[in-house]
């Protein structure tokens, strides 16, 4: 499919930034978050113009093919550069696999800072950038640094709530950054999660994010450790869950995403669909090394979740297969060992 956004280009470009929203990144994240903000931002105006980007060109067209058949004329543009997604709107959310990536989108050739830097300081002050990527602290900074240079605005806004969260528009935001920027981003994350909490200045979301994960991922293993443990006691795993649940271990890695198939009667987890969909296992161990980099960083211990990080390390290495699917397919590796 043709871009449109040559005839976006022919148009007044100040006069459309005011109303247009970019999202860049329509992974399994990203395509339900960029949904609701569609949604939900155009059934109040709809003036208002979308405009979306994936590295991957048929992730972009399939989300406008989506978002036409429910929303027929509705105004939502494709477009093949973060660059151009600048140049279009005024508001620019960007939810990327990691820090390669977001460095990619923001400081390279045809990325958002080369794009900044041809405006006047009038044109960049009330552009809006919100990172949602899950990635190293330091990039973060340096790259909402760059930014804010421009005269722009940034935050870091990574999400926990996972696909279904973003799903059912219920994602928790944890924001790093000014109060003047968090409060310019609020009523936009507002369409796309429940819970928005300023953390504290640039990177503080991030730092959030990565202590949340580093509990999930050593809750994740040990919760598939218990599960195969008790099967080979001779339990029922519906049982064995519903003690857990309703006891001391209870925690989301066993009531919502349990790794053993069946073992939630009223709850469809990744395990359910051969673990697709969900949180990828290599975005998990991502976030391990991201939680040791930062620990080593600032001489804080971490003997869990080093042992956590070689577990998914070794369940990647012995089953590239598992790496593309939800992280509580670690079980099915455990169960082979
Ligand atoms: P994903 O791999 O499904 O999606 C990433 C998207 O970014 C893909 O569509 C990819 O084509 C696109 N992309 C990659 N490089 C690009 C580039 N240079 N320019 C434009 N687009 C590019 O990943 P996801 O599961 O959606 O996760 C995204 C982020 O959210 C990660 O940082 C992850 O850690 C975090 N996260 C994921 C979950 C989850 O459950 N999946 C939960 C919380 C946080």
């Amino acid at each position: 499919m043709r871009p449109t956004f040559r005839a976006l280009q022919a148009l007044d470009r100040r006069a459309m930034r005011t109303k247009s929203t970019a999202f860049i990144g329509l992974g399994r994240m990203g395509s339900e978050m960029a949904h609701n903000l569609f949604s939900k931002k155009f059934a109040e105006s709809t003036e208002w113009q979308f405009i979306v980007c994936d590295a991957l060109p048929e992730n972009a067209v399939t989300f406008r093919q989506n978002l036409l058949s429910q929303y027929p004329g509705a105004n939502i543009d494709i477009v093949h550069t973060p660059e151009e997604a600048v140049y279009a709107s005024e508001t620019v959310v960007t939810m990327l696999p990691s820090s390669p990536q977001v460095k990619t989108v923001y400081t390279e050739a045809n990325g958002i800072i080369p794009a900044l830097q041809t405006f006047k300081s009038n044109e960049s002050e009330r552009t809006l950038f919100i990172d949602s990527t899950t990635l190293d602290v330091d990039v973060a900074r340096h790259v909402a640094g760059s930014v804010i240079k421009t005269g722009a605005q940034m935050i870091d806004a990574p999400v926990s709530g996972g696909v279904t969260g973003a799903k059912a528009g219920t994602l928790s935001f944890l924001v790093g950054g000014t109060e003047a920027s968090f409060l310019q981003a609020q009523p936009i994350l507002a369409y796309m999660g429940k819970r928005i909490i300023h953390c504290g200045s640039s990177g503080a979301g991030l730092g959030a994010k990565i202590c949340n994960n580093l509990v999930l991922g050593v809750q994740q293993i040990v919760v598939a450790e218990a599960m195969l443990l008790g099967q080979k006691l001779g339990l029922d795993p519906v049982v064995l869950a519903g003690v857990i649940n309703s006891s001391t271990g209870g925690c989301w890695a066993s009531s919502v995403n349990n790794p053993v198939p069946a073992s939630l009667p009223d709850k469809s987890p990744p395990c359910e669909r051969d673990y697709e969909g969900g949180f990828a296992t290599a975005l998990m161990l991502k976030d391990m090394n991201l939680a040791m980099d930062i620990a080593n960083a600032n001489n804080s211990p971490l003997p869990l979740g080093q042992s956590a990080r070689d577990f998914y390390t070794e369940v990647i290495n012995h089953r590239p297969d598992l790496a593309k699917k939800d992280f509580s397919s670690v079980y099915r590796h455990l169960k082979e060992l």
